[in-house]
């Protein structure tokens, strides 16, 4: 298959730059060996589970020959502000509209079936899949390891998503990208928790992310005043990121930021599991569980609310599930704290 022909396909099917590495082992795989032992995935047992399979492509597919890299640009600017005064959350920016794990597999099939008509077998994955996909992303030659642990395309800067088709078939390789991060430390010097302990590591038991996404139970009180407004994940790292100037829109329509992450902080304490269920229908922020999700907006009313906010955080620490109403306490008497 010729690089044009891949590209009409990868365009047809949504993504914004496609790739394709030799399927060699992952060259960070003794790194990410390193990095699991050293426990920096915290709670996330999943990454930990037959590690070897994330790093070399003939485990997941046996007679695999080439690793094909897709990026998807999910870059949305920020929304007008609502003009009201009420205290709202961050977001992060990949979680403001519908959750690409609803409609990127639908895509990786359309590629897939295209494949199979050249008589190749495929495995495809997007973000959940057992492999390092940004190690290939960079030998198919579409990005570079920041320094932050993300992927740099010099147009999309940090703002895609990777996607990855391991397959039978061997494909002309591109040429693996040059590291492109020089001196710059800003993603390093932005992390508010200190996360990036290293270039291109980031320990995750001090990461925002996985505080607020991954994370089951309540939050340890170091983290919470450093959560600040976030409410579902963190950009911070890239957002500090120059390469993220050249950024454009994404033409993907489902990235669109939903109403449902623009609600001020205070009413998403209303919402009853079935109110949250159907607020959240196809977003990622489903992920993070009622709890969870209202364990964040607690400890961030905590952290930037006001008296406006007490009365519904009151209402929370009796009404609410034991984590939720633990951080509604927290949060009032942070807010009481502030303003006496
Ligand atoms: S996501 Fe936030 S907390 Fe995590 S490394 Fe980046 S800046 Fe630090
Ligand atoms: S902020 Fe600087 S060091 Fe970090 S990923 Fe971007 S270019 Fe690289």
């Amino acid at each position: 298959m010729t690089t044009t022909k891949l590209e009409t396909i990868a365009n047809a099917a949504g993504f914004d730059a496609v790739g394709v590495a030799p399927a060699v082992r992952a060259p960070h795989a003794d790194t990410f060996h390193e990095w699991l032992a050293a426990g920096c995935h915290a709670s996330m047992d999943w990454m930990a589970r037959d590690p070897e399979r994330r790093c070399s492509p003939e485990l997941v597919l046996p007679g695999a020959r080439s690793v094909i890299a897709l990026a998807m640009n999910y870059f949305v600017p920020e929304p007008v502000p609502p003009e009201d005064s009420a205290v709202r959350g961050e977001i992060a920016r990949y979680a403001r509209g519908r959750d690409y794990h609803n409609f990127i597999p639908k895509r990786l099939r359309k590629f897939d079936a295209a494949l199979v008509a050249e008589g190749g077998q495929q495995r495809c994955f997007v973000d959940s899949g057992p492999l390092l996909e940004r190690d290939f992303a960079v030998l198919a030659g579409i990005a570079w390891h920041g320094k932050s642990t993300m992927a740099l395309h010099p147009k999309l800067g940090t703002w895609f998503l990777l996607a990855a088709v391991i397959t039978t078939l061997e494909i002309e390789a591109g040429t693996p990208t040059s590291d492109h991060c020089g001196k710059c430390t800003r993603c390093i010097d932005a992390c508010p928790t200190a996360a990036i302990v290293a270039p291109h590591k980031v320990d995750a038991r001090r990461c925002i992310s996985y505080w607020t996404i991954e994370h089951e139970g309540p939050l340890p009180e170091w983290i919470r005043p450093l959560l600040g407004d976030r409410i579902f994940g963190c950009d911070d790292c890239l957002d500090a990121c120059p390469w993220n100037r050249f950024a454009s829109a994404s033409r993907e329509a489902s990235f669109a930021v939903r109403p449902a992450s623009q609600w001020p902080l205070r009413d998403y304490l209303k919402l009853d599991d079935v109110g949250f269920r159907n607020l959240f229908e196809g977003s990622p922020i489903r992920r993070a569980g009622r709890q969870g999700f209202l364990r964040n907006v607690c400890t961030a009313l905590g952290n930037v609310g006001t008296a406006d906010e007490l009365p519904a955080l009151e209402q929370c620490a009796i009404n609410g599930d034991a984590v939720v109403a633990e951080h509604a306490a927290w949060a009032a008497a942070q807010i009481r704290l502030r303003i006496s």
